[in-house]
């Protein structure tokens, strides 16, 4: 049967212009999931255990046996504390413990290795934290030296967060020695006096130095992170960060949107709410940084995402070949991630499963032989149909609904008979449209796109108020 064609996407052409619509964000730009998984890590139960995720890396080979994996290592140490901050981290000055740590993440390397059937080969390496950088040059080699010892490292895509206050040239050169040929620098403001009130000062200069070392080395892709709604920001102050952001020009920027949760995350804590830009501001300071980016070339990918048309995620974008993983838009097919360190979640075939969250659980698990799985999911074929849903429509912004009655035998539209009750909803302001086809993300509607995808989030209409997330304003 032919299939009738996409109605708008020509992915030859360059990415459309965004419309920016202040009146929608305002209304659909507060809390969702990113999902960077489906289900959500908090669906994920205590019944799947240590034995279950042993079973299915067992299994893993049933369905390809060839297929490359990627892998992320958790590194999560810190020198100082961020107040903003909302990860899974250690905050300490000594190296001893770091040590002790590598000596530990070799044990789950070995045992997960072991474990596992199928192709051990490595196409994808990604380094989080934390702050990998907290390592030194010899015990980032020797962490390597240890990764290739369980698994092929192939040629591929090696990214690393990057510290510029943890990292120099020499620390840098070793990276692109040992095969990383993508950073991510965390910047978040250039502004002293947001710094200031987040504990984190970072001079212009280190974050530079960082990155033309990593050009220097022939790495490809370069990245910085940015936050908009952290204390003493405002539009004035965040459109001079931007001048120098767009100067430095890095081939991609993450704008993430900083949400104040304080009874959540202690650090925040030390953040005063006064000094925190209102909702308006808050929405100003995006609304430009979004027209800034996008006037000065970048391509607008989804989510918080922005890349240079060069770059190989623009490329993915135009193509219809973007994915989502754990850190995000990713240009990688689909594949399994097997994920090392504390609190860090793999996904293998129709899995999730997560790492216990402190170093005391880690080395306890490892020292009795076992792995240090905290929770995890098996998915249900319903979650395997909303799962391609909603990656879908979060990263092609288009959905074929011939494909999905096809692939899984349903009738669209009789199946998703509440959702396309809601979707109408969405419809009446211009975010989405559809046809007996197609059903597509506008250019209205795609900065807010998780609201579309939220939709089809069975598990989240179950139980809307059981959750927190971050927000988009
Ligand atoms: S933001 Fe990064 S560097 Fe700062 S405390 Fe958190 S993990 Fe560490």
């Amino acid at each position: 049967m032919l299939r009738p064609m996409p109605p708008a996407i020509d992915h030859a052409a360059p990415t459309p212009a965004l419309i920016l619509d202040a009146d929608l964000i305002r209304r659909y730009g507060h809390g969702g999931p990113r999902y960077t998984s489906y289900p959500t890590a908090d669906r994920f139960v205590e019944a799947y255990t240590a034995s279950t995720h042993a079973e299915t890396l067992g299994r893993r080979a049933v369905r390809d046996a060839n297929a490359p994996l990627s892998l992320y290592v958790h590194l999560p140490f810190c020198d100082a504390i961020c107040f903003y901050c909302g990860c899974n981290k250690i905050i300490t000055s000594d190296h001893g413990r770091s040590a002790k740590y590598l000596r530990y993440l070799g044990r789950e390397a070995a045992l997960t290795a072991d474990k596992l059937s199928g192709t051990r080969r490595v196409e994808q390496l990604h380094l989080g934290g934390g702050t990998p950088t907290f390592l030194t040059a010899d015990e980032l080699t020797s962490l390597m030296r240890m990764l290739s010892s369980h698994f092929e490292l192939a040629p591929g895509e090696y990214s690393v967060e990057i510290d510029p206050r943890t990292a120099d040239a020499h620390k840098i050169a070793t990276l692109a020695r040992l095969g990383f040929n993508r950073i991510s620098v965390g910047v978040q403001d250039l502004d002293p006096a947001v710094q200031k009130a987040v504990n984190r000062l970072q001079s212009e200069a280190e974050t530079s130095a960082v990155i033309d070392a990593a050009r220097a080395n022939g790495m490809t892709s370069v990245n910085i992170d940015l936050i908009y709604g952290l204390p003493k920001q405002n539009v004035i102050g965040f459109n001079r960060t931007l001048d120098r952001i767009i100067a430095i020009k890095p081939d991609r920027i993450a704008l993430y949107s900083y949400a104040h949760l304080p009874a959540v995350f202690k650090p925040q804590r030390c953040i005063l709410s006064e000094d925190l830009p209102s909702a308006e501001a808050k929405l100003q300071i995006m609304m430009l940084a979004i027209r800034r980016l996008t006037d000065a070339g970048y391509i607008y990918i989804g989510m918080d995402h922005f890349a240079l048309p060069h770059d190989s995620l623009a490329v993915a974008a135009r193509k219809g070949l973007l994915h989502r993983n754990f850190q995000g838009y990713s240009t990688q097919p689909d594949c399994d991630l097997i994920a090392l360190g504390i609190s860090s979640i793999s996904k293998v075939g129709p899995t999730y499963s997560q790492n216990v969250r402190t170093l005391d659980e880690y080395y306890d698990c490892l020292d009795r032989g076992e792995l240090p799985t905290m929770r995890g999911i098996a998915l249900t074929a319903d979650d395997l149909l909303r799962r391609n849903v909603i990656q879908t429509l979060m990263c092609q912004f288009e959905l074929s609904i011939d494909a999905i009655e096809e692939s899984y035998m349903i009738k669209f539209t009789e199946h998703f008979a509440g959702e396309m009750a809601a979707l109408a909803v969405l419809r009446e302001h211009g975010m989405v449209e559809w046809d007996d086809h197609w059903i597509t993300v506008t250019l209205r509607g795609r900065v807010m796109a998780r609201a579309v995808a939220m939709v089809f989030d069975w598990h989240l209409q179950q139980d809307r108020d059981r959750t927190r997330f971050s927000q988009l304003i």
